[in-house]
């Protein structure tokens, strides 16, 4: 297999002019230009010859040759069709890798590791294009498409949502739903200067182990999404006022107050202080109300 020819800014000049490629904003495009940060996310992403890899957005292939070398084969998916061509070339001595121009969000992943697996678990390694980010990693968990692990560049400030528990600004709905579905632990923090262009904000390669199951028990998954979606969307008020006001939810005042009281919680409760645990006991408790 040949040596990534990529990952340096010269090349990747080379490569943009020879094709006379233009960058479109509205694809997310920031390509990595530092060989160090790949290595880093190859490392982080644990890649063996027994693994499948999907790949979000290969944009010219720098990624996509790392991933080759180490992997046993590589699905990428790219919606551009301008890389289409680039792709065959950069791509050309990998015999392992295999592109699809296709919008991500609307390729059924579970039958593409059906497919190109045979239904084992995929791992997932991208520098994601960040104006889907959030669509694109809950579709992963909610589709129930197998996975290993998810090594994936985000913004910075979302890795941080990923991450972080009750008390912190960043704390919210994303939050929640990570952590239900998989472990978070961000590898590193990457400036701008790795990427051609340079994206405004700072990035972090955050990776999530799977859980074979998740960490609290919770007897209606969806209602508890919504509790926590109407907890979170008018963050200031109280979360009864919340939970009063959703669309989604229909209980009434004294239900939300008494299962609030059940919980262990006064009435002026804010539904950003309650862990995930909090939660679950909460969804379960209403849900109790309605069987
Ligand atoms: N992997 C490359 C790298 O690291 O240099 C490119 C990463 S760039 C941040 C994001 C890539 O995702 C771009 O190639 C972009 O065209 C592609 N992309 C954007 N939206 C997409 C979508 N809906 N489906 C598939 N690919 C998409």
């Amino acid at each position: 297999m040949r040596e990534p020819t990529l990952g340096n800014p010269q090349n990747t000049i080379e490569i943009l002019q020879k094709y006379n490629f233009i960058f479109r904003k509205k694809f997310g495009q920031n390509f990595l230009i530092d060989t160090h940060v790949l290595d880093k996310i190859i490392r982080a992403a644990e890649i063996d010859k027994d693994d499948c890899v999907l790949e979000i957005g290969p944009g010219i292939g720098t990624m996509t040759q790392y991933l080759a070398c180490a992997a046993g084969k590589v699905v990428a998916v790219e919606i551009d069709k301008a890389l289409i061509p680039i792709l065959e070339d950069t791509l050309s001595g990998y015999d392992n890798v295999k592109v699809i121009n296709e919008d991500v969000l609307k390729v059924d992943i579970a039958r593409l590791a059906e497919e190109e697996n045979g239904g084992k678990p995929l791992k997932v390694v991208a520098n994601l294009p960040y104006y889907i980010t959030t669509p694109i990693i809950m579709g992963l968990f909610e589709k129930q498409v197998p996975l290993k692990s998810i090594t994936v560049m985000v913004q910075k400030e979302v890795a941080d949502r990923m991450q972080t528990g009750p008390g912190s600004k960043d704390y919210g709905a994303l939050s929640l739903a990570v952590q239900y579905y998989a472990r978070p632990y961000i590898v590193a923090n990457v400036p701008p200067n790795c990427f051609m262009p340079r994206p405004k904000v700072g990035s972090a390669v955050i990776r999530l182990d799977r859980c074979a199951e998740p960490p609290v028990r919770v007897q209606d998954e969806k209602l508890m999404f919504r509790i926590i979606r109407a907890s979170f969307n008018q963050r200031r008020k109280t979360l009864a006022n919340g939970l009063k006001n959703s669309p989604e939810l229909d209980y009434t005042k004294e239900e939300i107050e008494e299962a609030i009281a059940q919980l262990g919680k006064g009435p002026a409760v804010r539904g950003e202080t309650l862990s995930l645990e909090e939660f679950a006991n909460l969804a379960n408790i209403l849900h109790n109300k309605m069987n």
